[in-house]
């Protein structure tokens, strides 16, 4: 059941991750939010549309929930899909918002990404393919997982629990 059972972190040979080599109870579907670039400049700040359509890193310690413990749902600050919660993040005090695990199958996707001489896996929204950071295993960590989804705060959007009455991700 992990994404890197076989081959997410030992893949050499190609650059994206076959859908066959995670997950299989995952069905990612294609992403439902397609705009272009220039919709994607006006929608967003400088800052926002940096990281999450061109897949850049905010400066480590400087994001706004890198320390944050509010109960909610983080969202995508692209296009609202609920994709963190809060029961999952913990203090990785790598500078980043970090958690141990997506919301639910499916809400995020991932991509092999060999940029910077490294071999990492790329975070991204499934529902509008826009970068939200990076996720590592084996650290050490001691969450269920030993995951850590080392996410972008300007990629998220928290919204706390019962500040609009609807935190549909409880089930
Ligand atoms: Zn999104």
């Amino acid at each position: 059941m992990s994404i890197f059972g076989k081959s997410v972190f030992g893949n050499k040979a190609t650059d994206s991750i076959p859908a066959s080599s995670l997950d299989a109870a995952t069905d990612v579907p294609e992403p439902s939010v397609r705009k272009s670039d220039d919709e994607w400049r006006r929608e967003l700040t400088p800052e926002e549309y940096h990281v999450l359509r061109q897949a850049g890193t905010e400066r480590p310690f400087t994001g706004e929930y890198v320390d944050t413990h509010t109960e909610g749902v983080y969202q995508c600050r692209a296009c609202g899909s609920e994709l963190f919660r809060s029961n999952e993040k913990f203090d990785s005090h790598c500078g980043w918002p970090s958690f141990w695990a997506p919301l639910a199958d499916g809400t995020v996707r991932y991509i092999h990404d060999r940029t910077l001489g490294m071999e990492r896996v790329e975070v991204r929204c499934a529902n509008c393919d826009s970068h939200l950071g990076h996720v590592f295993k084996g650290e050490g960590y001691g969450t269920p997982t030993d995951q850590r989804y080392c996410i972008n705060s300007v990629s998220l959007k928290l919204v706390p629990r019962g500040a609009d009455g609807d935190v549909s991700a409880e089930s």
